[in-house]
């Protein structure tokens, strides 16, 4: 983790959000740490136990099944 991300928190990088079917999620625009925006839209880190649910898309530009 890179010092301004220890001190003032993470800060997604709002040019880069995209839906994973379930949330938004951004990287961190400073060290790239995966977040997502919670229910009450609060920005967070991404949390592979608690997130990682199999309905979630894993990555961006991960397809959707072809009909
Ligand atoms: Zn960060």
């Amino acid at each position: 983790m890179q010092l301004p991300c220890a001190i003032f928190g993470h800060k997604p990088d709002k040019t880069r959000v995209w839906n994973d079917n379930v949330d938004f999620r951004a990287p961190c625009i400073r060290c790239g740490a995966a977040m997502l925006r919670d229910e009450r839209k609060n920005w967070r880190l991404f949390d592979d136990e608690m997130d990682g649910a199999s309905n979630r898309k894993q990555h961006r530009h991960e397809k959707g099944e072809e009909l």
